[in-house]
């Protein structure tokens, strides 16, 4: 006789919120199924291990999927341990540590959406088959010697029932010489769907890929790809890595780079990440198309993760398993989870270690510059790993021969001059306009060394880091001209350096009247000791905010006004000097009124601010006329 048993209250509460409330994600009864077969198949070689005498028969460990349409029947087979009676009462009968209440309180709280993750927070996986199912028969027989054949049966509303099926019953063989069978009567609205080996072969593809043991559907293996992670490093071929990479990511070249890890502490996981050689990056398109496959023990917890690694290493695809969590963690629990954050910090470390090996190959490290720099230099935000990004970062310079040569920091100090403590930078529309900048003619006078930064976030990370080993990195706009004033020269001074400068006097008063043209929009007006070839530049009097960055700022704020700066004037410039001529002369003439305002926009549309052409325009038309009378006539 069958002995029948009554599931506690709450396990029926909680039976008929699996059938009629969970219907997100129902296939995942299947992954717990086959997890489940997949773990008894474990424990099984585990026992086979310890106790010669375990291993009964010879056959090979897998999981049988077999579906009849029209009996709507799906059954999962597998000879792993099987279970006793008192096993079926224990593990299948009771839900292990659901603790009821908080569980009905938990779904309750997060609606239909979180209960994906909740059933197996509470260890009632196997219970997920009754969204499926409208009853379910388990065969089973336990790998311990002698043990008989037992079924169970449930159709998930309130009761079960366990008997022995004796020698005699007729039914007692069932084919099972070991393990277990799960049969499940599928509802007849879902007979057809779950009855389809196509969509079962999707459905393991999706969750169970990876699980270890063939999991065979109507005959046909399913999961046709190996865990690569889990297995030695030294046995994998390069093939092998690249059909993974290819089946992850759906790219067909090769990997730029592979990284495979079986780390032990302070965690246990393995990983095996990639490096693409393109950027999906597309104009930021999708950004949330990205992190790593989540697998505890082969089976899939989650795709594309985002706790695993930080942002700004999106461009790594691969997979992280790990043996430390439950195979059903919620979303939830998981975004909060210190061993993910454990596995993000080294995983973290290993790929920035990975790609200071790779910078040893300079074509190579170029091609992942090129490509993924853009996302990577978000990095500037992870302080812990400071110093190895700061060593991965390349930047083009004017020490280099074409734009797209890439200069490291590492670099830059090694030809720094004597006593240089300063990386000096500059910001940029491209390297022809830097090379025009003002700002840099003291630079290439005295042959310093200039990174050029081109993209707006360079100006951030150069901010955020500050320093460089004991260097300063500094912009080139804010450099201290006496710092740079007393190293030798190394350019040949040009034409209008060598010119005599202007009385010390006169120049003096040509500041004075320039300042009061201008009035409040410079706040001071002197000589500048950084320019060459360029009659003047303006520069920032609180010396510490760049015209790139102060841009940046004024944008962010909807601030439209022109900063105050400070003009500086070239006493070398042959312009300069006639100006205080002319201001010595005449110190009501128009036309140094007219040639200071000249100079001050020019300056301001060299820096970007210039918001309105119209009177520098009209001034350069009315110069040029004036030009043109006195050149005809000297014609
Ligand atoms: P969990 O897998 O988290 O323990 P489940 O509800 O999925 O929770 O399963 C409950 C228990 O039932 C398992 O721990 C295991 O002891 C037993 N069990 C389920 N399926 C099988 C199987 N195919 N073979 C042997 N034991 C099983
Ligand atoms: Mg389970």
């Amino acid at each position: 006789m069958p002995a029948t048993y009554e599931f506690k209250a709450e396990i029926k509460q909680l039976l008929d919120i699996l059938v009629n409330s969970l219907y997100t994600e129902r296939e995942i009864f299947l992954r717990e199924l086959v997890s489940n077969a997949s773990d008894a198949l474990d424990k099984l070689r585990i026992e086979t291990a310890a106790h010669a005498d375990a291993a009964s028969g010879d056959e090979p460990l897998e999981i049988r999927i077999e579906a009849d349409k029209d009996k709507k029947l799906l059954t999962i087979t597998d000879n792993g341990v099987g279970m006793t009676e008192a096993e079926l009462v224990e593990n299948i009968g009771t839900i292990a540590h659901s603790g009821s209440a908080s569980f009905l309180k938990a779904l309750k709280d997060a609606g239909k959406a979180g209960a994906e993750g909740i059933i197996g927070r509470f260890g009632v996986g196997f219970y997920s088959v009754y969204m499926v199912a409208g009853s379910v028969r388990i065969v089973t027989r336990s790998h311990r010697e002698g043990s008989p054949v037992v079924e169970w049966v449930s159709d998930g509303q309130g009761a079960y029932s366990i008997r022995e099926l004796a020698p005699g019953d007729g039914e007692a063989g069932e084919g099972i010489a070991r393990g277990t069978r799960i049969e499940v009567s599928l509802k007849a609205d879902l007979a057809e769907e779950f009855t389809n080996p196509e969509t079962l072969r999707r459905i393991i593809r999706k969750h169970s890929n990876f699980v270890s043991f063939p999991i065979l559907v109507a005959g046909e293996r399913a999961n046709t790809v190996p865990a690569l992670w889990r297995e030695p490093k030294f046995q994998i071929t390069k093939e092998q890595y690249k059909e993974f990479y290819s089946f992850l990511t759906y790219d067909q070249d090769e990997p730029l780079d592979t990284l495979h890890l079986s780390v032990d502490a302070p965690v246990q996981f393995s990983s095996l990440c990639f490096i693409p050689q393109k950027s999906r990056d597309f104009l930021g398109f999708d950004r949330e198309d990205w992190g790593l496959d989540l697998y505890v023990r082969r089976v899939l917890i989650q795709r594309q993760n985002k706790d695993l690694i930080p942002q700004y290493l999106m461009f790594v695809r691969g997979v992280v398993d790990t043996e430390d969590l439950p195979l059903n963690i919620s979303r939830e629990t998981l975004q909060d989870n210190l061993l993910i954050r454990k596995i993000n910090a080294t995983l973290t470390k290993q790929i920035l270690a990975q790609l200071t090996k790779m910078a040893e190959d300079k074509d190579k490290y170029a091609g992942f510059w090129r490509e993924h720099s853009r996302v990577f230099k978000a990095g500037y935000m992870d302080f812990v790993n400071r110093e190895a990004f700061a060593g991965l970062l390349r930047f083009n310079s004017s020490a280099s021969d074409k734009a797209d040569d890439l200069v490291s920091f590492e670099e830059y100090i090694a030809r720094a001059k004597p006593d240089q403590k300063k990386i000096y930078y500059a910001y940029g529309p491209s390297r022809e306009a830097l090379a025009l900048s003002p700002h840099l003619e003291i630079f290439r006078k005295k042959g310093v060394e200039v990174l050029y930064l081109y993209e707006p976030i360079d100006e951030f990370v150069m901010d955020a880091l500050q320093t460089f080993k004991d260097f300063a990195l500094t912009p080139a706009e804010l450099a201290k001209a006496d710092d740079l004033a007393k190293l030798p020269d190394v350019e040949a001074a040009a034409k209008d350096d060598s010119a005599p400068a202007p009385e010390k006097d006169a120049l003096e008063a040509l500041f004075v009247r320039v300042k009061a043209v201008l009035g409040d929009a410079v706040t001071d007006v002197r000589a500048s000791a950084r320019l060459t070839g360029s009659p003047c530049c303006l520069v920032n009097p609180d010396g510490h905010t760049t015209s790139s960055m102060d841009k940046i700022m004024r944008a962010m704020n909807r601030d439209t006004t022109v900063p105050k700066k400070i003009l500086e004037l070239n006493p070398g410039h042959e312009l300069v000097r006639n100006l205080a001529e002319l201001n010595a002369r005449d110190a009501a003439d128009p036309f140094v009124e007219q040639a200071a305002r000249q100079l001050y926009e020019s300056a301001l549309l060299l820096e970007g601010y210039l918001s309105d052409p119209h009177a520098l325009v009209g001034r350069v038309q009315d110069l040029l006329t004036k030009s043109s009378g006195w050149y005809a006539k000297t014609k």
